[in-house]
């Protein structure tokens, strides 16, 4: 009797410590594992880098922060972002995203909607119960985590909503170098869960750009890394109509090439690719063809130059700094931004707080002081300044 209680007590001890490594441990362990910062030296930044970076309202395109159970109001040495590390890196506007399903086995040519590696981690990293299930829900709750961010910052921090948001913030910035806004992006509509009454709904928690597809092709159209490569289906045209027409901004990174013609086809809005890499610079399969890319900047959409090897081929500074210079070369300075993928499952050579290692690289390449401050910030601050709704 006495040597069955002593098991009971052994195997409930056991159960408590696999509970605690699976929701205390692995989270962290997963997150320090998937978004890597490669160590390196101190990067050498002149006096002339920094005066003009800090000139600079630097702003980047996508980040998926909100995914992992680390407060971004504290300085973390994992990942790549959080508030303080990118206010030392002189950001003033980020997107962050919000990514709700990953299949399995995660690969850049072909991935099916079968599986979903986010469950385990929702479940890991104590999301409400109400997300284990529910797409939309995991929307709306990294949603919240960001307005959570901005209620506790004392205005500091300011999740913008309309155009009027980011001009007010930019001029406080004049006074307060420490403003910063963020913009709640999807990562792939498959939060709509099929149904076009979240689109509103979703624009009620804040979301005011609609990334179309992550991974896998959804309910709107086919993945750039799907099985199908369709365009745009009858459900996809319909939301990406309402999504214009409600005021939100369409981003068609990680779409088939079949969805980006098909949505320049449907509206003349502006669009954007969020991160990305140049095909004729970095063949890869994450890169639709130029010509693509070419129609949204024409039209003046935004494509942010993403920090990671598979998309440039190189990571580095200077690497980083070739990609954004060859971009606006042949796509015109004007539609050029950064467009980091930071904590989205990445390796990178530098993090948020060492962007002036990019603006001394930009300098490098023999770019002008304004066309660095271009594709380092002011491109995409005027993008949504001129299109966010008004209010
Ligand atoms: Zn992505």
């Amino acid at each position: 009797m006495k040597l069955m209680r002593l098991g009971l007590i052994v195997a409930g001890l056991a159960l408590l410590l696999g509970a605690a490594v699976f929701f205390f441990y692995l989270p962290a362990r997963v997150d320090n594992q998937m978004n890597v910062v490669v160590d390196h030296p101190v990067y050498a930044i002149s006096e002339e880098a920094r005066a003009l970076h800090a000139e600079i309202p630097v702003a980047d395109l996508h980040a998926d922060t909100l995914l992992w159970a680390r407060d971004p109001a504290r300085r973390h040495d994992r990942g790549h972002t959080d508030l303080p590390r990118l206010g030392e890196g002189g950001v003033f506007l980020q997107v962050f995203a919000s990514v709700t399903k990953t299949p399995s086995n995660l690969n850049y040519n072909e991935n099916t909607s079968d599986s979903d590696d986010i469950t385990l981690l929702a479940i890991a990293q104590r999301w409400p119960v109400d997300t284990w299930g529910s797409l939309y829900n995991r929307a709306r709750f990294h949603a919240r985590r960001l307005n959570r961010l901005a209620e506790e910052s004392d205005g500091r921090f300011i999740v913008a909503r309309t155009s009027g948001d980011v001009a007010s913030a930019l001029e406080a910035r004049e006074t307060d170098s420490g403003i910063m806004v963020g913009i709640l992006a999807t990562e792939g509509a498959h939060p709509l869960e099929g149904d076009l009454a979240n689109i509103q709904r979703l624009y009620d928690e804040g979301y005011r750009v609609i990334g179309l597809q992550h991974f896998f092709d959804n309910e709107l159209g086919g993945s750039l890394h799907g099985t199908s490569g369709v365009g745009l289906t009858d459900f996809g045209r319909e939301a990406v109509t309402a999504m214009v027409e409600r005021g939100l901004i369409i981003d068609v990174a990680h779409s088939s090439e079949a969805v980006v013609r098909d949505v320049l086809e449907l509206t003349d809005a502006p669009l954007i690719v969020s991160h990305t890499g140049i095909r004729s610079l970095c063949e890869s399969p994450r890169n639709i063809p130029d010509e693509l890319l070419q129609q949204i900047a024409d039209r003046g959409g935004l494509i942010g130059i993403g920090f990671w090897a598979d998309v440039i081929c190189y990571d580095t500074p200077a690497g980083v700094a070739r990609a954004i210079a060859y971009a606006a070369e042949t796509l015109g300075v004007d539609a050029i931004a950064l467009g980091s993928d930071f904590d989205g499952t990445v390796t990178t050579r530098f993090d948020a707080s060492e962007l002036a290692a990019l603006t001394d690289a930009l300098i490098g390449t023999g770019m002008s002081a304004d066309d660095i401050r271009a594709v380092m910030g002011e491109n995409a601050v005027r993008f949504f300044t001129e299109n966010l709704p008004e209010g």
